[in-house]
């Protein structure tokens, strides 16, 4: 360890103006979605901000990461944080509204089902690289913000606020000292790790028994969609799930929901001819929709999904997590960026509240925050279940329509849970704890009914068997 001072330029990839002035030094690990949303607001704040990234700047290279997923849903929260940013009329003619869900059959039917009553009631796809894109640009025109690229967290001083860095191609390491550390780093946080290192903290992570893999279906030849374009499309099936979003240029991109193991999974279609077999037999449709899909099929990586839990946020005054690194949550409810950003929004305004004293405001953002992330975490398992089997059950068809009239009817007293989720910015935990009562109000409301058919229903009976057995009174 060479333990240089990194003043001196970074090794490769760095751009933006260097740090300035005399605020607060920050330290964010990762330039995600929510570490370099978070630059933005904590230059603004006073902040002397550095980002350190262990990829190289994504507006160079068109490489999309780890298999994860290309484009994003982005919804009520993310919008209220962007738009605080100021970063929204850049940023909506990169997305393509969705306007509902558009169900494929197996037989090829399509069925459409609205997000909302409402007209704002509509998600947006954009992709992930066009947005973090636009997020870096932002933050490194602010002074005082440093993006650093090919750097790599190693180690934390957790009590001194000391990252070390290790330089991905000259494996060279540095130490950073900073006022304040951030882990925006992602699911599998080194941040995390090592602020937890040596201290009392639950961490639940849990993989899911299913990946996903990305295909795409192209524009049609004469440059239109070859499926309406503005909705979430979704082939759903046994043990397997297709959900697509809409991109600018008419394509759209999809994600193959699977199994790792068993019959049908990922491990059980060997190649792409069974790939092809297996979409003829489940998602017919889909042969028209994706011209190279078993190219696609084999070149592409399968991608995990992991959801984490944990109970420790910040280490006293110096370390703080935001994003995937302290709830990284399964894409079904698409909240995961959602809840980031506005993660980064909810620690702006708490270290708003309290200037002088940066410890209370970490521990009121970890207070604020995770209770409700934590219920986002089981909504989002719910989701799979609900997309997995019941998206085309009666019973589930009848409990939407009813919840989508009531809102109709009472626009402010009742609301889906999808439409708190998703439409408002309402804390989760809330969101659920109001579905539960809605959903109890249903409950009994159908009792009544019920009861009351059933009244209605002996009455007849019995009106039938003495209309029955009049006559044959009469005439025995
Ligand atoms: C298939 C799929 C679909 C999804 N769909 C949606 C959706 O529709 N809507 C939605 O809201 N969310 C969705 N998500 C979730 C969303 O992608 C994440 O919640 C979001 O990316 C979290 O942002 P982040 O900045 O916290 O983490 P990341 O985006 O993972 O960023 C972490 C960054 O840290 C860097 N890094 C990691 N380790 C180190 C280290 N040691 N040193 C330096 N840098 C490091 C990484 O390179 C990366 O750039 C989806 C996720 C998946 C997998």
């Amino acid at each position: 360890m060479t333990g240089d001072d990194l003043s001196r330029p970074p090794a490769h990839g760095s751009t933006g103006s260097a740090s300035s002035g005399a605020g607060p030094r920050a330290a964010i690990v990762g330039a995600g979605l929510s570490g370099s949303l978070l630059a933005l607001f904590l230059a603004r704040r006073g902040y002397r901000v550095e980002v350190y990234e262990h990829r190289d700047d994504p507006r160079l290279s068109k490489d999309e990461g780890d298999g994860r997923s290309i484009n994003l849903g982005l919804s009520a929260r993310g919008i209220r944080a962007l738009r605080r940013a100021g970063l929204l009329g850049e940023l909506w003619p990169h997305t393509v509204p969705m306007r509902g869900r558009m169900i494929h059959s197996p037989s090829g039917e399509l069925t459409f089902q609205p997000y909302g009553t409402a007209d704002h009631e509509i998600l947006y796809s954009i992709r992930r690289g066009v947005l973090n894109a636009l997020l870096i640009e932002h933050a490194d025109a602010l002074d005082g913000v440093t993006f650093f690229y090919g750097l790599r967290c190693v180690d934390l001083d957790a009590d001194t606020g000391t990252l070390t860095l290790s330089d991905t191609i000259s494996g060279e390491t540095r130490r950073v000292e900073a006022d304040l550390v951030v882990g925006a780093d992602g699911a599998f946080s080194a941040v995390r790790r090592l602020m937890q290192r040596g201290r009392s903290a639950d961490l639940h992570q849990e993989f899911l028994e299913w990946g996903y893999k990305e295909l795409t279906i192209p524009p049609a030849p004469d440059g239109g969609p070859r499926t309406p374009i503005e909705a979430l499309h979704l082939w759903p099936a046994h043990r397997a799930l297709i959900v697509a979003h809409p991109n600018t240029d008419n394509s759209l991109t999809c994600t193959l929901f699977l199994p790792h193991e068993g019959e049908p999974s990922f491990a059980s279609l060997g190649s792409g001819a069974e790939a092809e077999r297996f979409f003829r037999s489940r998602f017919p449709d889909t042969l028209r929709l994706i011209p190279g899909l078993a190219e696609e099929f084999e070149a592409n990586p399968v991608g995990r999904l992991v959801s984490v839990r944990t109970s420790a946020w910040h280490a006293g005054e110096r370390v703080v997590l935001v994003g995937d690194a302290c709830h990284a949550v399964y894409p079904f409810y698409g909240q995961g960026m959602n809840a980031s950003f506005e993660d980064c929004l909810v620690l702006d305004e708490c270290l708003a509240r309290h200037p002088a004293d940066r410890g209370a405001a970490l521990r009121e953002y970890q207070d604020l925050r995770r209770p409700h992330t934590d219920v986002l975490a089981e909504l989002s398992k719910e989701n799979f279940l609900e997309l997995r089997d019941g998206l085309r059950s009666p019973a589930r068809l009848l409990r939407a329509r009813a919840d989508l009239m009531l809102n109709r009817i009472f626009p402010r007293g009742w609301q889906p849970l999808y439409t708190m989720i998703s439409h408002t910015s309402m804390p989760y935990g809330e969101a659920l704890h109001r579905a539960r009562r809605q959903n109890a109000l249903l409950g009994a409301a159908a009792g009544v009914l019920s009861a009351g058919t059933a009244l209605g229903a002996a009455a007849a009976v019995l009106h039938l068997r003495r209309r029955a057995a009049g006559p044959a009174r009469r005439t025995g």
